[in-house]
């Protein structure tokens, strides 16, 4: 009974762990790799959606949010 109850706790804390690593691991892109358009744009979404991004203020077709002047454009 003692055993079961033991086992029961240990496994409990193996998926708690594994949980909470799970969530460490979440990638998030690096700076590095903030080269595409929705970067680069003189006009980009605040959001930086795929395929978004332009020369000319607009909105993200993705997520309809007003594109905001690029301050790190070049
Ligand atoms: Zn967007």
């Amino acid at each position: 009974m003692k055993t079961s109850f033991l086992l029961l706790f240990s496994t409990a804390l193996l998926i708690g762990s594994s949980v909470s690593s799970c969530t460490f691991t979440k990638d998030k892109t690096p700076a590095s790799e903030q080269t595409g358009p929705e970067y680069t744009s003189a006009y980009v979404c605040p959001m930086h959606c795929e395929g978004s991004g332009s020369d000319e203020p607009g909105t993200c077709p993705v997520c309809n949010m007003d594109y905001v002047l690029n301050e790190n454009k070049q």
